[in-house]
């Protein structure tokens, strides 16, 4: 016997199914569920200010020049934007320090920026936030 497989079928073959079967490849296929989006192969962020709103826009691409065209695009929008963001100076204690290679205990040796100091649960420790990154920073 040589099965043939028609699309709709749920492979399995007697007759009450292939009836069933055959009724039901009259009706349209079911919509197919929505593809979960394809990771994406690249993505950028952006902060633009809105308003008095640090907003921060995801884009994400397969194709690092189209997502960089739009970026441009949106920082178009938004031509009204700060020049920098606004860095705490280090003091020329802390700069002459650095310049030498000392560790200082509240300045961060991988940025270069003042690190506050916090405590918590009896203990202390320096950091500071990384804007760019989101995320705190303890000069490592
Ligand atoms: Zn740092």
């Amino acid at each position: 016997m040589s099965a043939t497989f028609l699309s709709g079928t749920n492979g399995v073959h007697n007759a009450m199914d292939e009836a069933v079967d055959q009724l039901y490849s009259w009706f349209a296929p079911p919509a197919p569920a929505a593809a979960p989006l394809p990771e994406a192969a690249c993505s950028a962020n952006v902060y633009v200010l809105i308003g008095a709103h640090r907003v921060q826009v995801t884009l994400r691409g397969h194709d690092e020049s189209e997502v960089l065209a739009r970026v441009q695009r949106v920082i178009a929008l938004y031509p009204d934007q700060p020049q920098s963001q606004p860095r705490e100076q280090l003091s020329p204690q802390q700069h002459g320090a650095l310049a030498q290679h000392k560790r200082v205990t509240d300045v961060c040796p991988v940025h270069g920026v003042t690190m506050r100091r916090n405590e918590k649960a009896g203990r202390s420790w320096y950091s500071h936030f990384l804007e760019d990154e989101g995320r705190w920073c303890k000069g490592r």
